[in-house]
């Protein structure tokens, strides 16, 4: 039999999902504290619960436009103008199968093949795979730790002819750091500068402690960038598949017409329930970015008592530990002390090249969990310390 194509069976998986599945079958020997994938556990709030059971009662189960509702693309449109202050209309909005689908449909949009993408390193790992898919070129550039932002001359050492998209996230996945106003400005500078379009993941905005996100579609003089975001993580609906991209309507044409041989169409009564996040009462953001910010200063207080802070995280969900000390890669780490503690973390290595002496928390999850959790980590990097030097 001819084989399989060779670009699928090549693609390497995500780390997180790895742990994670190790993590379900762990389960099996007793409970497992889940600190790996970055998933509200919140329930969906209770008025868009609601509004997803009348939408489907009141018939919304069936195909829709590829771009979406017209009452979502109204709605996001309102939400990008209240958030950023920059006028957005309806056609400029394309609303996808989750943030995912936006950033695939990009990348397929915009590159021919070997076209080359500058993107985080740590980032989030489904960006490479995905450009990789649309027959791109992954060029990672750098985060240094602790602040974790953007070097301009690096990035400059970077562009080639080829060069075509300067991909970014704030607050980022997975170090939770939120890229500086000036700085958002200069890389859309940069990318003007280097005719690079941007692609800007902003799906973690809403969840920001101590400053605000900015957003490049403030600095975006000539139409240059798309606006990555969604409902996943703001409303903790991660399961209804819904994202948004906000771009030149050219261009909202064109992805739109993409995500048709993937699926059609998106879930009509998905939608629907977005319109009641966006529109309705937001006192449930709130109450989850406090939970949040809670939760990242409980482990961060864990960690500076065991002398292993590096940070303090701006936004997202997120905290980088530095496991230097532990003397093994993250992956060995990571897969070691879900064996002996009962914590699965993200191992460093599967967000790029420079991550593999840390892990990724999440603290998405209970207070208690999180605190037993990161207490359990400092425990086991004691232990191997201990170990290497006895
Ligand atoms: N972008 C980042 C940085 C993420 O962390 C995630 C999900 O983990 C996504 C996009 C995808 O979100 P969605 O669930 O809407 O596809």
């Amino acid at each position: 039999m001819k084989p399989m194509a060779r670009l699928p069976l090549e693609i390497p998986r995500s780390g997180i999902r790895e742990v994670m599945d190790l993590a379900l079958a762990a389960e099996k020997q007793g409970p497992v504290i889940h600190l790996e994938v970055g998933q509200p556990d919140f329930l969906t709030p209770a008025h868009i619960v609601e509004a997803t059971c009348r939408a489907v009662r009141e018939g919304h189960t069936r195909y829709i436009s590829t771009a979406g509702i017209g009452p979502l693309r109204e709605a996001v449109a309102r939400s990008h103008a209240r958030r950023t202050g920059v006028a957005t209309s309806a056609d400029q909005i394309l609303v996808t199968t989750g943030a995912m689908m936006s950033l695939a449909t990009s990348f397929l949009a915009l590159l021919e093949p070997g076209d080359e993408v500058l993107l985080p390193d740590p980032g989030w790992p489904n960006y490479a795979t995905s450009v990789t898919l649309a027959r791109g070129v992954p060029v990672p550039y750098t985060l240094r730790s602790p602040l974790f932002q953007p070097d301009l001359g690096e990035l400059q050492s970077l562009v080639t002819p080829r060069t075509k998209i300067l991909l970014v996230c704030s607050p980022s996945n997975p170090t939770g750091q939120i890229t500086d106003p000036a700085m958002t400005e200069a890389l859309v500078a940069f990318a003007r500068k280097n005719d690079l379009w941007v692609v800007s993941d902003e799906i973690y905005s809403e969840i920001t402690f101590e400053h605000k996100a900015s957003s490049v579609s403030i600095f975006d003089t000539d139409e240059r960038c798309l606006v990555i975001s969604g409902v996943s993580k703001t409303y903790a609906m991660t399961g209804y598949r819904i994202g948004f991209t906000r771009g030149r309507a050219d261009y909202i044409t064109v992805a739109s017409k993409l995500q048709e041989p993937f699926v059609s169409c998106g879930t009509a009564f998905s939608q629907w329930a977005a319109v009641a996040a966006l529109e309705g009462p937001q006192d449930c953001v709130e109450e989850m970015r406090l939970a949040y910010l809670r939760r990242r200063d409980i482990a961060l207080e864990v960690l500076r008592a065991r002398g292993l802070y590096r940070y303090t995280p701006g936004g997202a969900f997120y905290v980088m530990v530095d496991i230097t000390d532990a003397g093994m890669d993250s992956r060995d780490f990571a897969v070691a002390l879900l064996k002996e503690k009962r914590v699965a973390v993200a191992p460093g290595s599967t967000f790029g090249r420079l991550a593999d002496q840390a892990v990724r928390l999440s603290v998405a999850s209970r207070d208690e969990d999180v605190r037993e959790g990161v207490t359990r980590i400092c425990d086991f990097i004691e232990e191997r310390r201990a170990s290497k030097s006895g």
